[in-house]
């Protein structure tokens, strides 16, 4: 037989093997679990089921990934490469089986093989390599660049270990490390062969060539590898498969040995201790990450990585480094992969012989960079020492960079040093430091912010100079999330009812929901709506009392704040609000209110010690709440540990009330906020980040605002605040704190929670007591509402049926049109998605 070699007979014999019936599914199973996994069906563990059935569905993706990949370079297409230190996944398998269409013959194989579908998707242990929001939103981006098919690669850092896992003990939160790959991670291919070389430390040389230019050679003291694990992302059924391209750290091999042959033994062994270090451990974020060097490393080895690949990539597919900005578009998640502007012009200069100011013009077109953050304690910056240390060659070329920048500043504002000062990339203040979000903003062609008050706090606040100096750089692009994992997998119950109204395509276009609103006004969907939300309820009362014991009955409001844990997120506003309920009961038993209860979840940052104890402020007062027989019947409180993606596909599909209180002025956008509502909740919420857009989206009938603005915050500030005022003039609020600084909630501890209580009395920096009456007064209209059940299904309904807008699809259309130029779609769709 004469052996064919076309593409077209390889997908055909492809698509034999790795057919979509249930009977090659099975055979994919049996086969995976002997062949890959090596057990006998008779022995083979839960685990191993999940993980053969994993491979068995990458071998569904595995054709698709590659021809996207063929297809783009057939195209030449200009490629989108998202650069974030984070990427929080989620777990894959369920997701994928939604974008490729196969969950129902897959769920009757599995069936035939007398395993439950649902119970081997739980076994999947997520990567976690995020913190929170920023991280989720990028896994969001990816969803949807695949489901548009935008060419497109993320580019990151495969963690060893992810975000911490959380346990409460005593009532404190304790710290575990997760080793997510303890058995193996089915979706990700190693590519060994396109490793790339990373140095640190050592110094520069500098001479003038034959041709009198200024060259400079760097010479690091360590040289370590990174090594690239490739994961498919798969679009909305869209055929296209993108790719995650994660690196890992390890040590260089001759460069080790060359230590080893010449006797530097401890020499050698530092080296390959260092080089595995880098990609060993995410950083929990926030305060204490300041200054470690680690970090830096991290973020120098992901980013130089990555932009070498790139440039191998686009020198592979034979175009001119020249064109390097025509054919690549970088998003900067975050000032994290900011030192690209360094490195970008170091590989062009140095390496590839470019003159500065075309160097430049490549540079400078090629970045775009997202701010996430207007809490000015978060804006990355590094002492100098440490950096020069670290990255000498770089330190030369941003001093460079920031002398012509300067100059530039200089023609538009002559005579204004005071404004250089300001602007310079180095702070000279004190200890000298290297700004990296100034450095982002330089380098790059557009900055954005994630919700509209966010981007006008950014032009008249944090980045206000360089407002003035680009105001054409500034741009908005309200962040969004994706319908697929966020209502089709997490809330499958829902999504079968929107699905019999108005067919499937609100999926693919989140936009069409808008047709449920007529249903609004019919009660007897209405009714449907109920029973499916409180279907919901008790699958998460179910694992609710698995996890925790506590009883929670889900005909109660289920009130949900699920998030990190931050003082300027205001969990223990919630709090205070939860006391006051619990002195009213306590005065008055007979007193009617409609039951609620109240769920917690999200880690602290482990040095983050306020937001330590407001973790054990909830479960303190959860303690004395729900064993008080006077108050529990009407009053529950749980801290659900570990919250993470996983978890957070059980409660935003469960709850009633979304908390999103916190401080006007203070979250760039959130997305938890959108979760909760396209699952019909109901939100309280302040006028912060997309909760502004939230509310004008759904009507302002249907959100329970309270609260200070951004503008009203500042001013309170500006007149001198004195939060011991409010506490003196408000008599509820008085008790409460009382109540907390008297031991009442800490077995008679009355030191335990003072920190917080002096804090909360001297300065009260987030400004709990301004807002303390106007909480409370909505709360009590959440109450009333929730006990009109049709009112409430019908604003339920509004929510869900009107958040169109905050797909993440809308997000990364906009991303296409007004920051990276991407007007051509559905490239690549070159095998169809569901036969
Ligand atoms: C969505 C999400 C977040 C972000 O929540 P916010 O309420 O926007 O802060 C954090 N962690 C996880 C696991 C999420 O899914």
């Amino acid at each position: 037989m004469v052996k064919q070699t076309t593409k077209e007979h390889d997908l055909i014999v492809d698509d034999e093997r790795t057919s979509n019936t249930v009977a090659a599914l099975k055979q994919g199973i049996l086969d995976n679990l002997f062949y890959v996994v090596g057990k006998r069906v008779e022995v083979a563990t839960d685990l191993d089921h999940f993980t053969a059935l994993a491979y068995t569905v990458r071998d569904r993706i595995l054709a698709r990934w590659l021809t996207t990949r063929e297809d783009y370079a057939k195209h030449n297409v200009r490629t989108v490469y998202y650069l974030s230190a984070e990427f929080l996944m989620g777990p894959y398998l369920a997701n994928n089986l939604l974008n490729l269409g196969i969950e129902d013959v897959i769920r009757q194989a599995v069936a035939e093989l007398d395993l439950d579908l649902n119970h081997l998707i739980g076994r999947e242990s997520e990567p976690g390599l995020g913190n929170g929001g920023l991280g989720r939103l990028a896994a969001c981006y990816l969803d949807s660049l695949a489901t548009l098919g935008v060419p497109a690669m993320g580019y990151g850092i495969r963690y060893e270990f992810g975000m911490f896992h959380q346990a409460i003990r005593d009532g404190w939160q304790v710290e575990m490390t997760d080793y997510w790959l303890r058995y193996g991670n089915p979706w990700e291919i190693r590519r060994p062969q396109a490793c790339v070389e990373v140095g640190f430390g050592g110094h520069t040389q500098s001479w003038a060539d034959s041709f009198g230019e200024y060259k400079v050679l760097w010479s690091p003291n360590e040289i370590v590898k990174g090594v690239p694990f490739d994961t498919p992302i798969l679009g909305y059924r869209s055929g296209v498969a993108n790719t995650l391209r994660l690196w890992r750290s390890e040590a260089n091999e001759s460069f080790y040995f060359d230590r080893f042959n010449s006797g530097d033994y401890e020499g050698a062994v530092g080296a390959k201790v260092f080089a595995e270090n880098i990609s060993k451990v995410l950083y929990p974020n926030d305060e204490e990450i300041r200054g470690k060097e680690l970090r830096l490393q991290q973020q120098y080895f992901f980013t130089s990585c990555s932009l070498q690949d790139m440039i191998r990539r686009h020198e592979t597919a034979g175009h001119s480094l020249e064109n390097f900005h025509e054919q690549c578009t970088v998003q900067l998640n975050d000032t994290h992969p900011s030192i690209g502007v360094a490195e970008l012009m170091r590989l062009l200069v140095d390496i590839h012989g470019f003159d500065w100011d075309k160097a430049w013009e490549i540079t400078s077109h090629t970045f775009n960079y997202t701010n996430h953050t207007l809490l000015p304690e978060a804006l990355e910056r590094w002492p100098l020492r440490i950096f020069g240390l670290l990255l000498p060659r770089h330190l030369e070329l941003i001093y460079e960079i920031n002398a012509r920048f300067l100059t530039i500043v200089r023609a538009k504002f002559p005579n204004d040093e005071a404004r250089v000062a300001r602007m310079s990339i180095i702070d000279e203040h004190g200890e000298r430091y290297v700004r990296m979000a100034y450095l982002a903003c330089v380098g790059s062609s557009h900055i954005n912010g994630v919700a509209k008050l966010h981007t006008e706090l950014l032009k008249s606040d944090v980045l206000h100079d360089f407002y003035e100096l680009w105001p054409e750089k500034f741009i908005n692009v309200t962040n969004g999330v994706t319908p697929r994992r966020w209502l089709a997998v997490s809330n499958p119950e829902q999504s079968e009812l929107m699905t019999s109204k108005i067919g499937l395509g609100w999926i693919g276009d989140l936009d069409q929901l808008s047709q449920l609103e007529r249903y609004a006004e019919d009660s007897t969907f209405r009714s449907e709506w109920r029973g499916v939300q409180h279907a919901v309820k008790v699958r998460l009362a179910q694992y609710i009392a698995e996890k925790t014991g506590v009883s929670v009955d889900p005909s109660s409001m289920f009130d949900a704040q699920v998030k990190r844990i931050h003082e300027y997120k205001r969990q223990h506003l919630n709090v205070l609000y939860i006391l006051t309920q619990y002195y009213r009961l306590k005065k008055d038993p007979t007193l009617e209110i409609s039951p609620r209860t109240f769920l917690f979840g999200g880690k602290a940052a482990p040095g983050y010690f306020m937001a330590k104890l407001i973790i054990k402020l909830i479960t303190s007062v959860a303690e004395v709440v729900n064993n008080d027989p006077e108050v529990n019947r009407q009053l529950k409180v749980v801290f659900l540990p570990d919250y993470n993606v996983t978890f957070g596909q059980l409660v935003y599909p469960a709850a009633d009330l979304s908390e999103q209180i916190s401080t006007a002025g203070k979250e760039a956008s959130g997305t938890g906020n959108m979760k909760f509502a396209m699952n019909g909740a109901l939100t309280i919420g302040t006028l912060d980040g997309a909760n502004i857009e939230i509310r004008d989206a759904v009507g302002h009938e249907n959100f329970f605002l309270f609260g200070l603005t951004a503008a009203e915050v500042a001013a309170r500030k500006a007149a001198g605040y004195h939060p011991h005022q409010i506490y003196e003039s408000n008599g509820a609020l008085r008790e409460v704190i009382d109540g907390i600084g008297s031991g009442r909630f800490s077995r008679g501890d009355g030191s335990l929670f003072r920190p917080l209580v002096d804090s909360l009395l001297n300065s009260d920096p987030y400004l709990l007591f301004a807002d303390y009456q106007s909480y409370v007064d909505c709360q009590d209209r959440v109450c009333k509402m929730y006990r009109d059940p049709e009112a409430w299904s019908r604003m339920s309904i509004y929510n869900a049926a009107r958040m169109g807008q905050f797909s993440s699809d809308r997000s990364i259309r906009d991303y296409c049109k007004d920051i990276w130029n991407i007007t051509r779609f559905e490239i690549g769709a070159g095998v169809p998605a569901s036969k």
